[in-house]
């Protein structure tokens, strides 16, 4: 952060603050300074009179942490291997690990963030507690109620922290934790406009949380259910606010086309740019049945040149099984009004290994992207995949992945079919998809296992080798069926719409 950052609230910066809380990135500043939801958390206790609030990230360089002078730490933890950076972030201010090894000189330290909203178990010895869902609302309480108990030790504060929703802490055994869900209707959107942030001076709003269409592997959805959308009025005034300061403008939310004004949003952004303001818009991927004439036309205006369609799997049958009731008809008419409206590409995003998939649906996927390629020509197509890991808190939590081999060779196949057609295909590494998914299923028993995979290096041989040394048999976690029946890590986090309906849904898509 520098001098030349615009704070668009009003700093309470207070020499006398006795109270002083690191919030933590495990990635570099440019990436926290472009992640709202972090961003969000820092403003709502930077608007504090009485409590200094620092931000901390993997290359902050000054800060020297002396116990005395730091209360409370919180790391956002959105990805699975972010464990990495936070032990070493731990380790350079010399801040033991473990809980357990941290006395009551050391401050609290917390988590929150979809990793471990999802599955918090395999990390649960690293924290004192850890925030299960949108922590938006409950932050600051959380805040005061540490430092209003600050005379206290650390036991009676956690107790009284695990009366609060949404909190769990581990070391006062399992017990029920209920996932926070956040109203929508205040917009969220970047409070801090940096030059060093890593998209440059762009403005973020958040229009929805949550996508009602319910893939039946997709965590954005269920942890995310219902789906909210921001107030129209909000949404207009912050884009007022936004282009202020800067001419860039992303549109966030997993479902942005649900927005009940989704299409009056963008008219109103168009008829801006047709008024000669200049403005950037992107969008984070749109579902196919946003293309639309009108939708199209303010992207080209807005300087956007591709657009990505999510379709997930090659064939209609598999769609169906995964929820994602997508016709063929519908991919080709999205392309049709993307192509004449003026885009100059699409970028296809899909999974493989998904349950069920077969070498039908394969052959499907390379039919689609030739018959694809054959009638656009000159439009730029290109493919990206990732391959299916089940998550906790979905339907398709109890299937194990397909197996590595197989996978890569249909990976291989896959590339090379793709590049005969002359499109471009890029597939997540396997190997680590493979690992996301241990971790994803991880449990009790992954405590040394991960202390390890961070001291022999973080890479994939260290994860290899950690589980050897550990006795964690990985394939089990990464491939295999569980039962119904089983008790699953994450069971006693309460997320509607509940595990009944998962098995129910589950169910649901196999059969189909
Ligand atoms: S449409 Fe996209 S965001 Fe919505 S449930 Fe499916 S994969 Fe998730």
């Amino acid at each position: 952060m520098n001098n030349s950052d615009i704070y668009l609230y009003n700093r309470k910066i207070s020499k006398n603050a006795d109270y002083t809380v690191w919030l933590a990135f495990p990635g570099i500043e440019s990436f926290a300074l472009s992640s709202l939801g972090f961003l969000w958390m820092f403003k709502s206790i930077d608007e504090q009179s009485n409590i200094n609030v620092e931000m901390v990230c993997a290359d902050t360089q000054k800060t020297k942490f002396k116990k005395d002078d730091v209360d409370l730490v919180g790391f956002s933890f959105t990805f699975d291997t972010d464990f990495l950076t936070i032990f070493a972030m731990l380790e350079k201010y010399s801040i033991p690990l473990k809980s357990e090894e941290r006395d009551e000189s050391f401050p609290l330290i917390f988590a929150g963030g979809p990793v471990v909203s999802a599955n918090p178990v395999p990390y649960k010895d690293f924290f004192d507690f850890i925030v299960v869902g949108d922590g938006e609302d409950v932050n600051l309480n959380i805040v005061n109620l540490c430092k209003n108990n600050r005379t206290k030790s650390k036991r009676e504060i956690l107790e009284l922290l695990a009366e609060l929703e949404g909190v769990y802490v581990p070391s006062l055994g399992v017990r029920k934790v209920k996932k926070l869900t956040k109203k929508l209707e205040n917009c969220i959107y970047t409070p801090i406009i940096s030059e060093n942030a890593f998209f440059k001076d762009t403005f973020i709003i958040e229009m929805s949380r949550g996508c009602a269409n319910r893939c039946g592997f997709c965590l954005a959805s269920y942890l995310n259910l219902p789906l909210r959308c921001a107030d129209y009025n909000e949404i207009i005034n912050v884009i007022e606010t936004g282009l202020k300061y800067t001419n860039k403008i992303a549109l966030l939310g997993a479902q942005i086309s649900a927005h009940p004004h989704f299409d009056e949003i963008f008219d109103y952004i168009d008829k801006k740019i047709e008024n000669g303001q200049k403005i950037e818009m992107s969008v984070s991927s749109l579902r196919v049945d946003a293309i639309k004439p009108q939708i199209v036309k303010t992207l080209v205006d807005a300087g956007q040149k591709n657009v990505t369609l999510a379709i997930e799997a090659g064939s209609e049958r598999l769609r169906k099984i995964i929820n994602k009731n997508l016709s063929e008809e519908q991919i080709f008419s999205a392309i049709d009004v993307a192509a004449q409206c003026g885009l100059k590409g699409v970028k296809f995003y899909g999974m493989l290994g998904l349950p069920q998939e077969n070498d039908e649906d394969i052959k499907a996927l390379i039919s689609l992207a030739s018959r694809i390629k054959h009638l656009y020509k000159g439009f730029d197509i290109s493919f990206g995949f990732s391959s299916f890991v089940p998550k906790p808190n979905t339907p398709f939590q109890w299937l194990g992945r397909e197996n590595s081999k197989t996978l890569e060779k249909k990976s291989e196949f896959i590339k090379k079919e793709m590049h005969k057609l002359g499109i471009s295909a890029a597939v997540s590494s396997i190997k680590w998809d493979y690992w996301q998914a241990v971790l994803s299923r991880g449990d009790e028993t992954f405590t040394e296992f991960l202390i390890d995979v961070y001291k022999l290096g973080g890479k994939l041989g260290a994860f290899k080798k950690a589980a050897l040394k550990n006795n964690i048999n990985s394939d089990f976690y990464a491939y295999e069926n569980f039962g119904f029946d089983k008790d699953l890590p994450w069971d006693f986090i309460e997320i509607k719409p509940g595990k009944a309906f998962l098995e129910t849904e589950c169910n649901r898509l196999l059969s189909l």
